[in-house]
């Protein structure tokens, strides 16, 4: 699953005054197979279950790699017709898939957090263009005050976005949640004036989704930008059977997901939905006198980039090849991985902390330090990869499904994996 010492050692070998001269380029590719292949993690495999992860399907390898060699600049359509054709029917297929409104833009970046950055920022300028500054132009510097609202739970990501776009990573009112990490929306506060909040879809650890129709609620009422982050957990309304979590979400102003996780395509692949494409021009247009405007969706006037390569094509590739029931299986896959892994696990005797309503388990053992032992037995065993987390002050080993190749015997295999690491870091009797 892990390098082992002596794949580490190998990696001595890129250690080199940069060349004088060419070489043979087969010779580079052969250096880069010996000694970087074995120096990877097996994450693109069917235990890997760390982080919050993902592999690659083969359909979404194949279509990067001849996007990869076209080479186009997706900044403008004139740049790459293909790439603004699919661009629009990929917006297109999300919002459907999502349930989004129909006007909803689409803002392909490098992840989540570049999803949020860039939504959060449009909410930003929004929100204080409507109290009568101009953010674009004139800067946050004497610009009215905005308060930003989250959940207490809320992705370290968001507080990132937050710092980077000059709002604050601490300038904020974060609200307390109940044991699944979900925003208690009764205590949403009592504030007036230009405001953002920030709900989930999909908290990191528990899976979890926000209430959103009473958070949208508060919205309206406020006259405030809802943003959602939904990094994985937007994906679950592929799948009807979670699509019930979802309720109310899409009232939200603006929406953050990741398809290099749960939708299995390569890094970096991220998404900013917008409701209004005017608010990401605002944010992000960018002006030059050999730029004319054009027919169809510029990106480099709607994203914080502006060159910038085409990561619809994936995208795309993956939507059209799996369909709607192929979308659906791929979340109904995982989440019936994880509750079959974390029956099995509480059914030997550990406990689950959290109410595995999606693709997230919490595991923990009777005390914090029996638990680490048991995630460093886990991950030295190498059948399957989890990683720590902790939860409600408790140190958890947190197992997250989201591989598309991870099939009812990887999930065995996993399960009694662990329960005899269980046994053996002292987790389950002997
Ligand atoms: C993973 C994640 C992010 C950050 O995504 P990146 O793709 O790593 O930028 C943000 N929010 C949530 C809920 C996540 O799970």
């Amino acid at each position: 699953m892990t390098p082992t010492r002596t794949d580490l050692a190998e990696l001595q070998r890129f250690v080199e005054p940069l060349p004088e001269h060419p070489s043979d380029p087969r010779q580079t590719l052969t250096l880069l197979d010996e000694a970087g292949s074995p120096a990877t993690v097996a994450s693109a495999g069917p235990r890997y279950f760390g982080f919050v992860t993902g592999g690659t399907l083969p359909i979404a390898l194949a279509a990067g790699w001849l996007g990869m060699a076209w080479d186009q600049n997706a900044a403008l359509p004139v740049m790459s017709p293909v790439a603004a054709r699919l661009h629009e029917i990929t917006r297109g297929w999300l919002v459907n898939l999502f349930g989004l409104p129909q006007t909803t833009a689409a803002a392909f970046v490098t992840g989540a957090t570049m999803a949020n950055v860039t939504a959060l920022a449009a909410a930003r300028d929004h929100q204080l263009s409507a109290a009568g500054w101009d953010v674009p132009r004139h800067g946050l510097c004497g610009a009215p005050p905005i308060t930003v609202v989250v959940g207490e739970r809320a992705h370290s990501t968001v507080f990132k976005a937050l710092g980077l776009i000059g709002l604050g990573r601490d300038r904020v009112h974060r609200v307390p949640v109940d044991e699944q990490g979900r925003m208690r929306p009764e205590l949403l506060p009592r504030v007036q004036g230009p405001m953002i909040v920030c709900a989930q879809a999909g908290e990191v650890n528990t899976g979890a989704f926000d209430p959103f129709p009473q958070i949208a609620a508060w919205a309206r009422e406020h006259r405030a930008w809802l943003h959602i982050d939904g990094a994985f957990g937007l994906w679950a309304l592929a799948d009807s059977a979670c699509r019930h979590l979802g309720h109310g979400l899409a009232e939200a102003d603006s929406w953050a997901t990741d398809a290099h996780k749960w939708l299995n395509v390569a890094y970096d692949s991220g998404i900013a939905l917008v409701r209004d494409p005017a608010h990401l021009q605002r944010s992000f247009a960018s002006v030059a006198d050999y730029l004319p405007p054009e027919d169809g969706f510029e990106a480099m006037h709607h994203t914080p980039q502006s060159s910038q390569r085409a990561r619809q094509i994936e995208i795309w590739a993956v939507m059209r090849s799996l369909g709607r029931s192929g979308l659906a299986e791929l979340v109904a896959n995982s989440c019936r991985q994880a509750h079959r892994i974390s029956a099995a696990l509480a059914q030997a005797g550990l406990e689950i902390l959290n109410d595995v309503m999606l693709n997230q388990v919490l595991v923990a053992a009777r005390d914090d330090e029996t638990t680490q032992r048991l995630i460093a037995t886990v991950q030295a065993d190498g059948t399957c990869w989890c990683g720590p987390t902790k939860w409600n002050e408790r140190t958890a080993m947190r197992i997250s499904v989201c591989g598309w190749n991870t099939t009812d015997h990887d999930a065995d295999r996993s399960t009694e994996a662990i329960l005899r690491c269980a046994h053996e870091a002292g987790a389950l009797p002997r």
